[in-house]
């Protein structure tokens, strides 16, 4: 067997961090392909947020920021791009005059990665996207345990009358039997709402709610410990909402609650992915235009580089 060479980010010694291809990490791009294990995708869509706009120019601002990353995980060890083949394999040309053609439009694009056996780390976006992607998901995996960190549920019914927004994937997601229900998390929820039962949907249909408060002034490694006993024993998604965090540390979001988790915890949740069967995760809802300093982008860059070193078949040293 002939040794396989692995792409590698464009590193800071062969071309300063602001010049170079504006890929995520500034890896070389890619047409999907059975060659590739794990793909960056960008969804360049925010006609499903009900606040404030903006999400459709986080992919390109995430890639932007990426370029401060540096191949290897000092903190954990992971070693991901001596271990697979990954790529940016660019954006999902979507409608965006048109929700519901775009949501056709993402799905199809997903079977096509997934048919090649890529898995799938998707900038998005608002949390619309989720519903394609998990439809895609389903097809190749069956239905898929979720790990979900929001400050929303995305639970809705409806917003405004229409079935597919926002605040609505995961009530979709159920309806369509896209999730092992069993096997689903979500941490982060917190805020003002409509009722007392606000999550009281949610823990019937068997999710796990971790809400915010929950998380605030301790380590969450023990909660991992409980979410992989729970999720674990087959494939699992990560729908990562940034705006799960504090707005101290994620401004620029369209739909921003205080009280929030903050940045080490959101790391603590998905290193704690370790070991899990991950088969995709989108970073969402994250707002360039209410992103002043770029640190709510460069966030959102590092969760997904995060995602990328928890995959299966990544290998970690020391
Ligand atoms: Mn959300
Ligand atoms: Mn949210």
């Amino acid at each position: 067997m002939s040794e396989r060479r692995f792409n590698q980010p464009l590193g800071g010694n062969e071309m300063p961090r602001f010049g170079g291809p504006a890929t995520f990490m500034r890896l070389p791009t890619a047409e999907p392909s059975a060659d590739l294990d794990a793909a960056f995708i960008g969804v360049p869509f925010d006609i499903g947020t009900s606040n404030r706009p903006g999400a459709r120019l986080a992919p390109r601002q995430m890639r932007d920021e990426s370029r401060m990353l540096r191949p290897f995980n000092v903190s954990t060890g992971a070693d991901p791009f001596n271990s697979i083949q990954v790529a940016d394999i660019g954006d999902v040309p979507i409608n965006t005059f048109n929700l519901q053609d775009s949501i056709r439009i993402i799905e199809a694009f997903y079977d096509k990665v997934l048919e090649h056996n890529i898995a799938p780390l998707t900038l998005g976006g608002d949390h619309t996207i989720a519903l394609p992607i998990l439809r895609a998901l389903k097809k190749k995996h069956g239905p898929v345990g979720l790990i979900h960190v929001d400050a929303h549920a995305d639970i809705n019914d409806h917003m405004f009358g229409e079935k597919i927004a926002h605040g609505t994937p995961f009530r979709r997601a159920v309806e369509e039997g896209l999730l092992d229900c069993d096997r689903v998390v979500q941490i982060g929820l917190r805020g003002t709402g409509y009722s007392i039962d606000e999550y009281d949907w949610s823990r019937d249909q068997g999710f796990r709610v971790v809400t915010a408060e929950e998380c605030w002034h301790k380590s969450l490694e023990p909660l991992m410990a409980e979410v992989r006993e729970k999720v674990g024993g087959g494939p699992v998604h990560i729908s990562f909402d940034i705006d799960g965090l504090d707005p101290a540390y994620a401004p620029g979001t369209g739909t921003a609650e205080v009280g929030g988790l903050t940045t080490p915890q959101a790391l603590e949740i998905i290193r704690g992915c370790r070991g899990l069967d991950i088969v995709g995760g989108d970073l969402v809802e994250v707002s360039p235009p209410y992103d002043n300093s770029g640190n709510t982008a460069l966030l959102g860059a590092n969760l997904l580089y995060e995602m990328l070193c928890v995959l299966p078949g990544v290998n970690y040293q020391g």
